[in-house]
């Protein structure tokens, strides 16, 4: 898919001096959490985020001249921290598949932010001492079943469970955990499975979170029927072990927490769909090409690559971002219809998950 993105030049006028103080957006909310892009490849084909038959072998991955180098991220990573990032997180495509990752960890960790990342997990056993070593806080791992069935057929890679739970383990025993855990739930295709995933998790430590499938990018033939609602999810584990509510870690948290009444731990619900998040959302997306995208669903970003290589200074990136970031007005997911579901927008592995 082409995608648009709006070139940010010198050439053309430059973007008016950033006054410095707390960045806000046309909706008042601050810029504090970052995910970047590091590949758009991934070794899965999930039916809902690359489906085989739109990722296949003619499709055309970006060339590694075209995506940004590990030095062009720390250093728009830093533009970003000095803007009020607080929180740094690696994703893709799958970001393990990128070679020597943890070299880009290393130059990340020099800045005051948070860093996480999350993975699918397929490579994460191998990698996850050298990721803690170099500086890596956190990760979060994407499973969508137990079952050896439905788990390969929701990721069309042929790819084992245990495997999986082994980089988990790895991740932990580095000093990554706890561990988070995301379930894409589709309904007919993984939802019988919601009570299994919660007890393998419940007293683990670690804390297991229902994402309700969304209608990101184009490809995956999104319908609302295919949602489960998270207050489903919610009813159903509490019917086995009740929960209730706890509060939010942070300002403008995107997953919902739950803790057991009995003291097994926590999970957590991410409703984009069914409770849009939009009102509180801080986050900015830099895609692996280096345009910068202020929502999931957008259909348009800004190319800053363009800049860097251009030769530009850090204060006019700095201006560029900030004044996107002042634009913003996007919502999508509380202005969600059957309409704009199907709207040309941006794929999630490009973009970053
Ligand atoms: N490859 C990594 C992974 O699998 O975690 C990182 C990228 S992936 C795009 C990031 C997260 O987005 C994963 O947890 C994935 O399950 C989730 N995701 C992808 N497509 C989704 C969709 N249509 N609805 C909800 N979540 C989705």
């Amino acid at each position: 898919m082409a995608i648009k993105v709006i070139p940010i030049q010198p050439g053309r006028v430059p973007a008016r001096a950033f006054a410095g103080g707390a960045l806000a957006d046309t909706r008042g909310r601050p810029m504090r959490d970052l995910r970047i892009s590091v590949t758009d490849r991934c070794n899965f084909r999930c039916v809902y985020c690359m489906p085989r038959e739109v990722f296949d072998a003619d499709h055309k991955f970006l060339p590694h001249s075209a995506i940004l180098s590990f030095e062009e991220i720390a250093r728009l990573a830093g533009v970003f921290t000095g803007l009020g990032v607080q929180k740094i997180r690696l994703t893709g495509g799958e970001p393990l598949v990128r070679k020597d990752l943890h070299k880009l960890v290393s130059l990340l960790k020099k800045l005051p932010a948070e860093l996480t990342l999350t993975t699918n997990g397929s490579l994460l056993a191998r990698q996850a001492r050298a990721l803690a070593d170099a500086g890596l806080d956190r990760v979060t791992v994407s499973l969508d079943s137990l079952d050896e069935a439905t788990f390969q057929a929701m990721n069309d890679a042929d790819f084992p469970v245990a495997k999986v739970i082994e980089g988990i383990e790895a991740a932990a025993a580095a000093g990554l955990g706890p561990v988070k855990i995301n379930m894409v739930v589709k309904r007919g295709v993984n939802d019988h499975e919601i009570a299994a995933m919660a007890a393998r998790w419940r007293g683990t430590g670690h804390i297991i979170r229902f994402i309700e499938y969304m209608d990101v990018g184009s490809t995956n033939g999104w319908r609302m029927d295919d949602v489960v609602p998270s207050a489903e999810v919610i009813k159903r584990i509490s019917a086995a072990w009740p929960l209730e509510p706890i509060d939010p870690n942070y300002a403008g948290e995107v997953a919902e927490r739950w803790r057991y009444k009995d003291g097994a731990g926590e999970v957590g619900v991410i409703s984009s769909v069914t409770q849009a998040f939009c009102a509180t959302c801080n986050r900015m997306r830099l895609s692996t090409e280096g345009s910068l995208f202020t929502c999931l669903f957008a259909q348009s970003g800004h190319d800053l690559k363009q800049m860097l290589r251009a030769g530009a200074s850090d204060e006019a990136i700095r201006n560029e971002i900030a004044a996107v970031w002042q634009g913003r007005a996007d919502r999508y997911s509380e202005i969600r219809t059957s309409q704009t579901s199907s709207l040309k927008k941006v794929e999630m592995s490009y973009i970053g998950g």
